[in-house]
């Protein structure tokens, strides 16, 4: 069963992939300026140079970890008796609620942004950017969301479907799409939008530094991080407004993107 989940999990990944890709490419929200089959080639390879290494170290032994926490019956929502459609729908949420702190936090603790800003360097923003995470990020991310599993205590099955969940809405909110206004209206209240993420990964840090959120965008008012940048007179952000200000000529690089936690910039030195 479990590998069946796990073909379930391609499948909502790569089906979630054309989707999104094929929208975003009919109706861009902005015009890309460099090339696209450069930022796929380089994404996609970041993507397989990342399943080799995380899987191998940690999928496997996360995923007997989730099922062993099951098994002993230890955590919170094993403790509250949760089950059924409310022990998932719960732990989705308490799952979300983790990687709000957690995004939050790689943006607070300078040792975890270095890892994170290798995400934040894309200078532009399209389905493909939902692919870019350093590998320290994602080992340490395990590591911590490990930790919230014992504590929270999710079945697999909550755990498979959050995960699918999670690949889909990372893809949709970093897609180079713009809903119509009646849409994004309703949807950034209950969910994250490409125009609330795309927010976050604007230039300026005072944008850059809020809008934490995931799956569910109500975390991000209820702990007072949400700041939406203010759009241009027709309605986009300028074309520089994604990314970070330093070593934007090399967002595409794979040696950049690999080396950036350990470049001189984040160990304190001038450059
Ligand atoms: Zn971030």
């Amino acid at each position: 069963m479990e590998l069946d989940l796990d073909g379930g999990r391609l499948v909502i990944f790569l089906g979630g992939f054309i989707l999104f890709f094929l929208i975003e490419s009919i109706l861009p929200a902005r015009s890309w300026h460099g090339s696209r089959i450069k930022r796929i080639f380089f994404h996609s390879s970041v993507a397989a140079f990342n399943t080799v290494l995380v899987r191998i170290l940690l999928y496997v032994p996360f995923l007997l970890w989730v099922v062993y926490v099951e098994q002993q019956g230890w955590g919170i929502s094993r403790w509250l008796g949760l089950s059924g459609w409310l022990e998932i729908i719960m732990s989705i949420v308490m799952l979300d609620a983790f990687d709000y702190f957690w995004h939050r936090a790689n943006h607070r603790i300078p040792f975890l942004w270095r890892f994170h800003k290798a995400h934040h360097a894309d200078t532009e923003m399209d389905v493909t950017t939902a692919l870019r995470f350093h590998p320290g990020e994602l080992v340490l991310s395990s590591l911590a969301k490990a930790s919230w599993v014992l504590i929270w205590g999710p079945t697999t099955i909550a755990w498979f479907i959050f995960e699918g969940l999670i690949s889909l809405c990372a893809q949709f909110h970093h897609s180079n799409i713009d809903l119509p206004d009646k849409i994004e209206r309703f949807l950034y209240r209950i969910i994250v939008t490409p125009r609330f993420h795309t927010s976050h990964h604007a230039v300026d840090r005072q944008y850059g530094d809020a809008n934490f959120s995931t799956i569910f965008s109500f975390w991000d008012p209820l702990f007072r991080s949400y700041h939406q940048i203010p759009r241009g007179p027709d309605g986009q952000l300028a074309e520089d407004a994604i990314g970070l200000p330093e070593a934007r000529d090399l967002s595409l690089s794979f040696r950049a993107w690999f080396t950036e936690p350990f470049s001189r910039r984040n160990m304190g030195l001038p450059d």
